[in-house]
Protein backbone atom coordinates (compact mmCIF):
# COMPACT_ATOMS: atom_id res chain seq x y z
CA UNK A 1 0.00 0.00 0.00
CA UNK A 2 1.21 3.37 -1.10
CA UNK A 3 2.37 6.01 2.03
CA UNK A 4 0.06 8.80 2.48
CA UNK A 5 1.39 11.56 4.19
CA UNK A 6 -1.01 13.77 3.64
CA UNK A 7 -4.72 13.09 5.34
CA UNK A 8 -8.08 13.77 4.27
CA UNK A 9 -8.43 15.96 7.52
CA UNK A 10 -5.60 18.35 6.28
CA UNK A 11 -7.36 20.15 3.35
CA UNK A 12 -8.09 23.46 3.42
CA UNK A 13 -11.19 24.90 2.10
CA UNK A 14 -11.55 24.57 -1.80
CA UNK A 15 -8.42 22.75 -1.82
CA UNK A 16 -8.80 19.49 -4.00
CA UNK A 17 -7.80 16.07 -2.45
CA UNK A 18 -6.79 14.46 -6.11
CA UNK A 19 -4.21 17.30 -5.99
CA UNK A 20 -2.19 15.11 -3.35
CA UNK A 21 -2.57 11.78 -5.24
CA UNK A 22 -1.11 9.76 -7.62
CA UNK A 23 -4.26 8.98 -9.85
CA UNK A 24 -4.91 5.81 -7.88
CA UNK A 25 -8.57 5.68 -8.67
CA UNK A 26 -7.41 5.63 -12.53
CA UNK A 27 -4.80 2.41 -12.21
CA UNK A 28 -7.97 -0.37 -12.08
CA UNK A 29 -11.34 -1.35 -12.74
CA UNK A 30 -12.96 -3.50 -11.29
CA UNK A 31 -16.03 -5.65 -12.18
CA UNK A 32 -18.64 -7.66 -9.88
CA UNK A 33 -19.15 -11.01 -10.67
CA UNK A 34 -21.43 -13.43 -10.22
CA UNK A 35 -20.63 -15.22 -6.75
CA UNK A 36 -18.98 -18.90 -7.17
CA UNK A 37 -20.71 -21.92 -6.07
CA UNK A 38 -18.48 -24.48 -7.33
CA UNK A 39 -15.39 -25.87 -8.24
CA UNK A 40 -15.59 -25.28 -11.35
CA UNK A 41 -17.01 -21.50 -11.28
CA UNK A 42 -13.72 -21.05 -8.49
CA UNK A 43 -11.69 -22.55 -10.76
CA UNK A 44 -12.46 -20.04 -13.81
CA UNK A 45 -11.72 -17.32 -10.90
CA UNK A 46 -8.18 -18.97 -10.98
CA UNK A 47 -8.47 -19.12 -14.46
CA UNK A 48 -8.88 -14.94 -14.69
CA UNK A 49 -6.36 -14.48 -12.47
CA UNK A 50 -3.75 -16.13 -14.07
CA UNK A 51 -4.06 -13.15 -16.76
CA UNK A 52 -1.80 -10.70 -15.03
CA UNK A 53 -2.38 -8.11 -12.25
CA UNK A 54 -5.92 -9.24 -11.33
CA UNK A 55 -7.35 -9.68 -7.47
CA UNK A 56 -10.39 -10.55 -6.34
CA UNK A 57 -12.10 -9.57 -3.29
CA UNK A 58 -15.54 -9.45 -1.74
CA UNK A 59 -17.48 -6.79 -0.39
CA UNK A 60 -20.82 -6.76 1.24
CA UNK A 61 -21.53 -10.33 -0.22
CA UNK A 62 -20.85 -9.12 -3.49
CA UNK A 63 -17.17 -10.61 -5.72
CA UNK A 64 -15.58 -8.37 -7.81
CA UNK A 65 -12.96 -8.81 -10.30
CA UNK A 66 -10.41 -6.14 -10.53
CA UNK A 67 -7.95 -5.27 -13.11
CA UNK A 68 -4.85 -3.13 -12.78
CA UNK A 69 -3.76 -1.35 -15.78
CA UNK A 70 -3.11 2.45 -15.72
CA UNK A 71 -5.27 4.36 -18.02
CA UNK A 72 -3.74 5.54 -20.88
CA UNK A 73 -4.93 9.16 -20.26
CA UNK A 74 -3.02 9.46 -16.61
CA UNK A 75 -0.76 12.69 -17.14
CA UNK A 76 3.06 12.72 -15.95
CA UNK A 77 2.22 15.02 -13.62
CA UNK A 78 -1.24 12.51 -12.39
CA UNK A 79 -3.91 14.71 -13.74
CA UNK A 80 -6.13 13.12 -16.47
CA UNK A 81 -5.23 14.20 -20.54
CA UNK A 82 -8.55 13.88 -21.41
CA UNK A 83 -10.36 15.46 -18.97
CA UNK A 84 -13.00 17.33 -21.33
CA UNK A 85 -14.02 14.16 -22.59
CA UNK A 86 -13.32 11.70 -19.70
CA UNK A 87 -15.88 8.61 -19.75
CA UNK A 88 -19.16 9.89 -17.15
CA UNK A 89 -18.05 6.95 -14.67
CA UNK A 90 -14.71 9.00 -14.12
CA UNK A 91 -17.19 12.51 -14.19
CA UNK A 92 -18.97 10.32 -11.44
CA UNK A 93 -16.64 9.69 -9.54
CA UNK A 94 -15.68 11.51 -6.21
CA UNK A 95 -13.31 11.84 -3.54
CA UNK A 96 -15.84 11.47 -1.36
CA UNK A 97 -15.91 7.58 -0.70
CA UNK A 98 -12.44 7.20 -3.12
CA UNK A 99 -9.74 4.95 -2.19
CA UNK A 100 -7.63 7.55 -0.84
CA UNK A 101 -5.84 6.54 2.29
CA UNK A 102 -8.46 3.84 3.03
CA UNK A 103 -6.34 0.72 4.80
CA UNK A 104 -7.63 -1.46 1.21
CA UNK A 105 -9.65 -3.69 3.46
CA UNK A 106 -12.26 -5.73 1.97
CA UNK A 107 -14.26 -8.44 3.53
CA UNK A 108 -12.10 -11.07 1.73
CA UNK A 109 -9.03 -10.51 -0.76
CA UNK A 110 -7.47 -13.08 -3.36
CA UNK A 111 -4.18 -11.98 -4.27
CA UNK A 112 -3.07 -14.41 -6.29
CA UNK A 113 -4.38 -17.70 -8.00
CA UNK A 114 -2.69 -19.42 -5.36
CA UNK A 115 -4.96 -17.95 -2.82
CA UNK A 116 -8.33 -19.30 -5.00
CA UNK A 117 -6.66 -22.77 -5.29
CA UNK A 118 -6.37 -22.82 -1.93
CA UNK A 119 -9.46 -21.84 -1.08
CA UNK A 120 -11.64 -23.83 -4.01
CA UNK A 121 -9.74 -26.95 -1.81
CA UNK A 122 -10.63 -26.16 1.14
CA UNK A 123 -14.56 -25.53 0.07
CA UNK A 124 -14.67 -28.47 -2.48
CA UNK A 125 -12.04 -30.69 -2.36
CA UNK A 126 -10.96 -32.13 -5.27
CA UNK A 127 -11.86 -36.10 -5.43
CA UNK A 128 -9.13 -39.01 -5.43
CA UNK A 129 -8.51 -40.86 -8.09
CA UNK A 130 -8.72 -44.25 -7.44
CA UNK A 131 -5.53 -46.21 -7.46
CA UNK A 132 -5.08 -47.98 -10.79
CA UNK A 133 -5.15 -52.12 -10.46
CA UNK A 134 -1.88 -54.31 -10.78
CA UNK A 135 0.33 -55.89 -9.73
CA UNK A 136 0.94 -54.75 -6.16
CA UNK A 137 5.22 -55.33 -6.77
CA UNK A 138 7.59 -57.02 -8.56
CA UNK A 139 9.59 -60.05 -7.42
CA UNK A 140 13.56 -59.63 -7.98
CA UNK A 141 15.65 -62.86 -8.81
CA UNK A 142 17.49 -63.58 -6.08
CA UNK A 143 21.35 -63.30 -6.79
CA UNK A 144 23.64 -65.73 -5.13
S1 LIG B 1 -10.52 10.57 -6.65
FE1 LIG B 1 -9.34 9.83 -4.91
S2 LIG B 1 -8.11 8.11 -5.69
FE2 LIG B 1 -8.87 9.28 -7.45
S3 LIG B 1 -7.21 10.75 -7.94
FE3 LIG B 1 -8.64 11.78 -6.56
S4 LIG B 1 -7.83 11.42 -4.52
FE4 LIG B 1 -6.87 9.93 -5.86
S1 LIG C 1 -9.99 9.20 -18.44
FE1 LIG C 1 -8.96 10.57 -17.04
S2 LIG C 1 -10.14 10.47 -15.12
FE2 LIG C 1 -10.72 8.70 -16.39
S3 LIG C 1 -9.38 7.03 -15.73
FE3 LIG C 1 -8.37 8.04 -17.44
S4 LIG C 1 -7.03 9.58 -16.55
FE4 LIG C 1 -8.50 8.95 -14.99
Amino acid sequence: MPVFTFKREHLKPGENLCEHCTAMCCRYFSVPIDTPTTRGELDNIRWFMLHGRVTVYVEDDVWYLCVYGDCKHILPDYRCGTYETRPQICREYSTNKCEYDDKGLHDKLFDTPEQIYEYMEALYPAKKKKAAKGPKGVRLPVVS
